[in-house]
């Protein structure tokens, strides 16, 4: 049984704040500092350039990737990190286009992440005038899927609502259909039980700063099935994905596995904190933070829906239906979320009405949940957000 208070402890979070967040960004895990502090002043420090051997700075990634890799069902060496997720999305999405090169369709949905629809449109126009990207609505994902579509783009959980695909199955019937698969999984690493394995997708890709609580611009991870990973063919062929970097040829050889799916240096300090943040996993079982999710997601919308009934429930009722994060619609959404921050609840506002809200069992408990949705509640009822510095928008929503 994973104790969760245990985890609680292992976070620094402010006096007075209740996280509804770590879905956007993660919050400071203690050894986070001083593991960063050591990174800077023990290895960069003392070892200066030697720390690249002496610190094994260059194996970081697949070692960090194979921490991640442990927490979506990934066998020890498929997982690599670095860069960022718009990066590692167009790096997935250009290596499967090629493996299907008799077609030219992305198909993907209309509630994706907009970086991870501009990355494919750009992709194709890179490739050219008969490449298109194809979106369609969440539920028709299942039926746009023939043997015209190369490769199916989705992310697993919709960022505005938690509304949950069902990848084993769109990954079924996509391969029936000839198809390559590439999942975002931004909101699913750390959020839910993953298994990539199982479910026999072709590529991964996901960030470390959301739910895996790697800190502000942590690199993000890819994933490639064993099957594939000696085929593909990168295109973003940085000299870290070459076969042997420090011979300096003039030509490209894709190194070994998912290695060649590095691209340039790693970003060292980020991942010394990732590593860190890593640690807060060990022992944690994701059924259990699952179990936990939910029973703090399902008492948040009891009590908000019992309290302040103009709030609208935007996410699918059904818990099987979501990720960990519960949103809610209001016209005023961004003014109340903004009331709320004020008052030491943060959660966060999407575009356009969408008041959106994380759950992450390693640092928040019931009564948390249960004094957010108070607090929530009295700001609607008291009409505490109808005052204009909450109407200013910020340049980060
Ligand atoms: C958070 C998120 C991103 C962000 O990409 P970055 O390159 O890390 O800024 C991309 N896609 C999805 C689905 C996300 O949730």
């Amino acid at each position: 049984m994973t104790d969760f208070t245990a985890t609680r402890a292992l976070f620094d979070l402010p006096d007075g704040v209740i996280y509804l967040d770590g879905n956007s960004l993660g919050p400071l895990p203690r050894g986070a500092a001083a593991r960063v502090a050591k990174a800077i002043t023990d290895e960069w420090g003392q070892m200066l350039i030697t720390g690249w051997n002496k610190a094994g700075w260059m194996d970081l990634p697949a070692r960090v990737g194979d921490r991640v890799g442990r927490l979506i069902g990934a066998a020890p060496g498929t997982v690599t990190m670095g860069d960022t997720l718009s990066i590692k999305v167009y790096q997935a999405l250009a290596s499967a286009l090629e493996m299907r090169s008799d077609r030219r369709i992305i198909l993907s949905d209309n509630g994706n992440f907009p970086s991870d629809l501009y990355m494919a449109d750009g992709l194709c126009r890179t490739l050219g005038p008969d490449y298109a990207l194809k979106t369609v609505t969440p539920e028709a994902v299942e039926d746009a899927i023939d043997d015209s579509i190369a490769v199916l783009m989705l992310t697993e959980i919709d960022y505005r609502t938690g509304r949950k695909h069902d990848m084993a199955r769109l990954i079924a019937k996509a391969h029936a259909a000839g198809a390559l698969v590439v999942w975002d999984l931004a909101h699913s690493a750390g959020a839910i039980p993953v298994d990539v394995t199982g479910a026999d997708t072709d590529f991964a890709v996901g960030c470390s700063y959301k739910y895996l609580n790697s800190g502000p611009g942590g690199p993000a991870f890819i994933y490639v099935a064993p099957r594939l990973a000696e085929q593909v063919r990168p295109a973003l062929s940085g000299w870290l994905g070459h076969e042997s970097p420090f011979a300096f040829d003039m030509e490209y050889r894709p190194g070994r596995g998912i290695e060649r799916m590095r691209v340039g240096t790693p970003p060292i300090l980020q991942l010394a904190a990732l590593d860190a943040a890593l640690d807060v996993w060990e022992g944690v079982d994701m059924a259990a933070l699952r179990a936990r999710s939910v029973a703090l997601q399902q008492a948040f919308i009891a009590r908000v829906e019992g309290g302040c009934p103009d709030l609208t429930l935007a996410s699918p009722r059904d818990a099987d239906q979501r990720g960990s994060q519960v949103s809610f619609r209001h016209p005023n959404g961004y003014a109340i979320i903004q009331a709320l921050i004020a008052e030491g609840v943060i959660g966060d506002f999407r575009a356009p009405d969408i008041l959106r809200f994380g759950f992450t069992p390693l640092y928040l408990a019931l009564e948390d949940v249960e004094q957010a949705a108070d607090r929530l509640c009295a700001i609607m009822t008291e009409g505490r957000w109808d005052r204009p510095e909450f109407h200013a928008r910020a340049k980060v929503t």
